[in-house]
Formats: C-alpha cells, structure tokens, sequence
C-alpha cells in the first residue's frame, strides 16, 4: 500500500455547480471559474466542471462519480434553508451517512438569530445539518455553514468541501478553510502567463508561434479571441522551481514571433500599458470621441491615478459640438462628411490645441468618427467604418481608416482599443506597423 501522506495528496479537482438557476442559464457560473483559478494557483489541477439542478439524486450520483476520479470535490451552492436546498442531504447520501445537527453551529445560530431579534425557524435550523463524519465550515458572511467530509471506498479518498452559492459568502470561505486545508502534491505545480495581443487575427497566430501551441508540449500556448484582442496563456505543468525560468523563456518567444502586438502580460490592459509608457516619457493625451462617447475617456481613467497621463477629453457626438468644442469646420463635415478623414484629423488637431488653453496641455491627441451602426451605413461608408487619427504636439498628424465587422458594442470597443492601439505604436516607435482591421 503507499504511504498514508501520498493518499492525502490533492492533485486534481473537481468543480460542482449546484442550482436550478444555474442549470437554467438564469445565473452565470462566476464561481466555478473563480474556484478554478484559486485550486490553479495553488497546485491542484482541475480537471472537471459539472453543473447540476437541485436535484438530491442527481447530486448525490454525480458526487459519487466524482469522488471516485478526483482527490478534491469543492462544490457551491444548494445550502440555503429551502426545500430545494439540498446539498447537505446529497453529500450524506453520497457518503452512505446519516445527517446530525452539528451543536456548534446551531449555537452560532442561535446568537446570531438573537442578536437580530429574529425568531430561529425549523428551516434554518436544517442548516446546521452535517454527514455524521463530517464537519461544518464557518460561515462568517451568512447563516449557511459548508460542510467538509471525506468520501472513501477501498484505496479510493476523496475531499468534499461544500460551500454555499453566493459568492461573497463562497469567496472567503474558499480562501480561509479551503485552500490551507488542501495538500497539493508540491513536486507539481501549473502555472498561467497571459500575453495579450492587439492587431492580430487569432487564426495567424498559430502560424507564427511555430511549435509553441502543439498539444502536449510543455509549457504549451493557448490562444483565445476577446472582443478586439487575442490572449496566448502560456502554461507551465512540472517542477515548481523551474515554472518562472521557463515561463520567462516561453514568453520571449512568443513575445519575439509577435513583435510588436503583445501589448502586456497577466493583468495589463491596452489603457494601462499606454498610460505607463506616457508616464515613463513625462507625457499625456486628450481625446476626442465620437461613435465612441468617452470609452477612451473611460478606459483611461479605469485605474485610480491617472490624471497625471489622461488629461481629459471630450465626447463629440453631434456635428455643431465638434464644431464649437474643437473647431472643426462646419464646412469640412459639409464636404466630407462626418466620417472621414478631414474630420478626424481636425479633431485631434482640435483637442489638441485646446488642451493648450489649459494649464496642462496633452503631448497627444486621439480622435474617433466612425459608423457604429446598426443604422446609418452608406454603400461608401457602410456600418463599422472607423477613421482613427493621433496628433502629437510638435510631430506629425496621422489617421487611419477602420473597417470592423460586427455589432455596435464591439464596433465601438474595437474602435477604443485600436485609437490606444496607435498612440501605442506611436509611443514605441512603430507607426510603420498597420493593425488588423486596417484599410
Ligand atoms: P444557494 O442558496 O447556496 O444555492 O445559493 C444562492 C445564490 O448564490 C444563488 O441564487 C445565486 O445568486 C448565487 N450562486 C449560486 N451558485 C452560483 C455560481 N456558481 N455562480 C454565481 N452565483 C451563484
Ligand atoms: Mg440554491
């Protein structure tokens, strides 16, 4: 037989979603992936996702199931005081046990119920139920306790921590009770690198990154498509002391296939990677946005701190505003229309000179005209076209023309994210480089 430490060794996982509304598609699962990412980092692989009605034979036989796969079950959800709550009877029934009431938390109950003046109902007291083998998890957060219990059958263990669905309640639990509890096999671990990509189709990245994405590899590149740029997760399986070396490795050349559109790794955005490289640089920018309405504005100013780079801007909706607040001439829009280049480029010249009226003048100025749609397309400017121009103080003006084939929303993300796009190829020297979506 192994060693009793190796039978305690939490290597995979598994993920139960547990609710009507969740099996509906009436609540999105946050949970699962949160709980995912947590296990992840902390060394235990999952490797299944199950979600589940409130159901007790249903649970109990996917517990079941479960157990015999993987050394850790962490599920969430169906421990309210209702009748369709019914985790706790499931995991009894899974484990071929009967249900107590666990004295501990019928006291915290009790107190807890006192000092609200509130009545201790039957249905609540159902929550203090537990396996007999089990143990109850507190619950600082609401009036569900979890319960931890371990199934076994012959060689067979498993770990079950149930905990309760909403996340506010799930998530410290999770992290105080859960996490310190688990044995990960330390020999083991997987880490994540996100690189992210602007201007690239996904379906050419395979092409550049060589061998980088064959399954099986290690670590191996996998790639995602998000509303107007791609992810490359670089993922590491094996010795923890050789996980950043590698990783580190693995990124330099993904990072050299793609030059220059890996923009930033794991939580860097477009805004925050362009704000930090006018911070180096002691500059700032202004906006001017049409189709857009301020996304720019917003996506700048997502991160606390940020005046010192995004000096303000302007949302310049109608034709007669871009006139009065940028002085853009009438006559321009006249002749060339709204969308066109004329117009973006008066508008960043625009903003440009008045931010000079203040005591803070932007080095850059972004403008966005564009048709987001669904309406208003024309043969010559259907819906998606975008004309983009920077204008930097002292420098020259540039535009270019978008062409995004989608709906409003993502028109007008992909719009935002291609204006930080070009100040971004601006500010590190390569206005040469045309980005998807391009004329
Ligand atoms: P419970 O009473 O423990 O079944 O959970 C109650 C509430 O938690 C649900 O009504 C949801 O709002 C929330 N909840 C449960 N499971 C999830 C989940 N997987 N992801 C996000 N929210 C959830
Ligand atoms: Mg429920």
């Amino acid at each position: 037989m192994a060693p009793d430490i190796e039978q305690h060794v939490h290597r995979t996982a598994a993920i139960l979603s547990i609710g009507d509304e969740l099996a509906l598609g009436e609540t999105v699962n946050t949970n699962s992936a949160w709980i995912a990412q947590r296990l992840t980092n902390c060394g235990v692989k999952p490797v299944t996702h199950v979600t589940v009605d409130d159901s007790l034979n249903s649970i109990a036989a996917i517990m079941r199931e479960l157990a015999s796969r993987v050394d850790v079950v962490v599920s969430s959800g169906g421990l309210g005081p209702t009748d369709d709550d019914l985790t706790r009877q499931a995991l009894a029934q899974a484990l071929g046990e009967e249900l107590v009431e666990d004295e501990q938390s019928l006291a915290s109950l009790q107190r807890r119920f006192q000092a609200i003046g509130r009545e201790l109902l039957a249905a609540n007291r159902v929550q203090t139920l537990r396996p007999v083998s089990g143990r109850c998890l507190k619950n600082p957060h609401g009036t569900a306790p979890g319960i931890a219990a371990t199934w076994r059958e012959g060689e067979l263990k498993c770990d079950f921590f149930c905990l309760p669905g909403p996340p506010r309640e799930m998530q410290p639990m999770l992290e105080r009770l859960v996490l310190p509890a688990l044995k990960p096999s330390g020999d083991r671990v997987i880490r994540l690198r996100t690189l992210h990509v602007f201007g690239l189709p996904e379906s050419g990245i395979p092409k550049l990154l060589g061998g980088l994405m064959e399954r099986g590899r290690n670590p191996v590149v996998g790639t995602s498509a998000q509303t107007g740029f791609v992810t490359c997760k670089i993922r590491f399986e094996g010795d923890p002391a050789k996980a950043d070396a590698t990783l580190d490795a693995a990124e330099k050349q993904v990072r050299a296939a793609l030059d220059p559109f890996v923009f930033g790794v794991d939580d860097e955005t477009l805004a925050s990677v362009v704000s930090d490289l006018l911070r180096t640089r002691g500059e700032s920018v202004t906006t001017a946005e049409s189709c857009t309405g301020g996304l720019v504005s917003m996506m700048l100013t997502e991160r606390p701190g940020s005046s010192d780079v995004f000096v303000g801007g302007w949302a310049t909706y109608s034709n007669e505003f871009k006139h009065g607040s940028l002085d853009v001439p009438l006559e321009l829009i006249e002749k060339h229309g709204a969308v066109s280049e004329h117009v973006a480029r008066a508008m960043a010249k625009g903003a440009l000179a008045r931010s000079a009226e203040s005591e803070k003048p932007a080095n850059h100025a972004i403008s966005i005209t564009g048709v987001a749609g669904p309406g208003g397309g024309t043969e010559e400017k259907p819906v998606g076209t975008v004309w983009i121009a920077r204008a930097t103080r002292g420098d020259e003006t540039e535009a270019r023309l978008f062409r995004f084939s989608d709906q409003r929303d993502a028109i007008r993300e992909r719009s935002a994210l291609a204006a930080l796009g070009m100040l971004r190829l601006k500010l590190i020297g390569r206005t040469d480089v045309k980005l998807l979506w391009e004329q």
